[in-house]
């Protein structure tokens, strides 16, 4: 697959579409997923052109599972959530929606299902911001 500069996450980082940021350095950015499964769903990208783990390079994919740990810490000391799911899809058959590798870590609390994989609704921003800054202060 080629890397289409046009895609959504592309485009966030360049700043041409906003987000809640979580986290940012010279490699990753972390921000609120608009359509959460669980309350605090947040996205990981590197800041590297690659669509999917398949495209990514080596050196590039380790300092991305790097920082996702650190988030994902963030994540669980700010919401104590009773475990937390770390997900990644390639290619459309397999559910992966926009095409710049990411991280998904999404907060699970025993006995709540998680919602629908991009399909549930648009959060509120003031939730989302808010959520943004509790879990950045973890970091
Ligand atoms: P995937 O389907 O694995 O490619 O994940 C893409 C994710 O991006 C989904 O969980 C969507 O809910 C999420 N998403 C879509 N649009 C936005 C946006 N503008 N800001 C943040 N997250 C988004």
């Amino acid at each position: 697959m080629s890397y289409d500069k046009e895609n959504l996450f592309a485009k966030i980082l360049r700043g041409e579409i906003p987000c809640h940021k979580v986290f940012e350095d010279d490699e990753v950015l972390a921000f609120m997923d608009i359509f959460p499964q669980s309350n605090g769903h947040t996205l990981v990208i590197p800041k590297t052109d690659a669509a999917n783990l398949f495209e990514i390079e080596p050196e590039w994919l380790a300092r991305l599972a790097v920082k996702t740990q650190k988030v994902a810490k963030a994540v669980q000391a700010a919401l104590e959530p009773d475990g937390v799911r770390i997900m990644q899809f390639n290619g459309a058959a397999a559910g992966q929606t926009v095409f710049h590798i990411h991280f998904h870590i999404i907060p699970k609390w025993q006995g709540e299902a998680l919602g629908k994989h991009g399909g549930d609704g648009r959060a509120d921003d003031a939730e989302l911001a808010a959520l943004a800054r509790t879990i950045a202060e973890k970091l």
